[in-house]
């Protein structure tokens, strides 16, 4: 299979830029053989653990897809083709520095600079552009900045995390699970990574810890977790505005 032909310039291009010897030795036998297996990635390559192999390549804003082909042994085993690569993605994203720079820019002037998951304001330098909705998922979005969201480190790696074990990163792929996840808009969501919970991020600071350490002790005192504890308070409260 020749799927060299097929491939847009700017694909190409960007297949050529990756320097990084492991992830470029995985690029171009996919370029030569349109895939890879995993039994290649091991015993040709020495990459041991091809999850992290395929990785690599993604991180370079090329787009893999997973398949089953049979091995030698005549299992089953993975193998890796590169995803969806329309022409219009790979052109945009040539100038791809600048461009998140400029919705990083939109989207601090648009909700103020801080993370989108913990709300809170921080240093801009700190703040990471992440796809709304994961790469792995439905590939490079437009370049608007509502497809983006910003994401302190730690938000970031525990949206990471999360979506990582997600069916719908793994496997299901579909987009519309992602848009009603906490983890795409915070700001209204209807599941966690697919699961029925719902979360708060508090953080006290300042002047305001004092109140955290009172809430602490109040709760050792009663021999109760704090979270627990909030939600009892969080509760009584609740049901008194529904006494009233
Ligand atoms: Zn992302
Ligand atoms: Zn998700």
């Amino acid at each position: 299979m020749d799927s060299h032909q097929n491939l847009p310039d700017d694909f190409i291009k960007l297949c050529q830029s990756v320097t990084a010897k492991r992830p470029k030795a995985v690029i171009n036998h996919i370029l030569q053989y349109g895939f890879i297996t995993t039994e290649e990635l091991k015993e040709r390559y020495g990459y041991n653990h091809p999850p992290r192999a395929a990785r690599d390549v993604r991180e370079h804003g090329i787009p893999l897809e997973t398949f089953r082909v049979t091995g030698s042994d005549g299992r089953k085993i993975a193998a890796y083709k590169f995803g969806n690569v329309a022409k219009t993605r790979f052109s945009r994203l040539s100038g791809r520095t600048g461009l998140s720079k400029q919705i990083k820019n939109e989207l601090i002037n648009k909700y103020g600079c801080k993370c989108f998951i913990y709300l809170e304001e921080v240093d801009e330098r700190e703040l990471q552009i992440d796809h709304r909705v994961p790469f792995e998922v439905d590939g490079e979005p437009e370049l608007e900045a509502d497809n983006f969201m910003l994401l302190c480190g730690s938000a970031n790696r525990a949206k990471s995390w999360s979506c990582e074990h997600c069916e719908n990163w793994r496997s299901i792929k579909d987009k519309s699970i992602c848009l009603s996840c906490y983890w795409a808009y915070p700001e209204n969501y209807t599941h966690i990574a697919m699961r029925q919970v719902r979360r708060i991020d508090l953080i006290w600071q300042g002047e305001n810890v004092e109140i955290y350490e009172r809430l602490k002790q109040q709760a050792a005192s009663l021999n109760k977790e704090i979270p627990e504890f909030i939600k009892e308070i969080i509760e009584r409260e609740i049901r008194r505005n529904i006494d009233d």
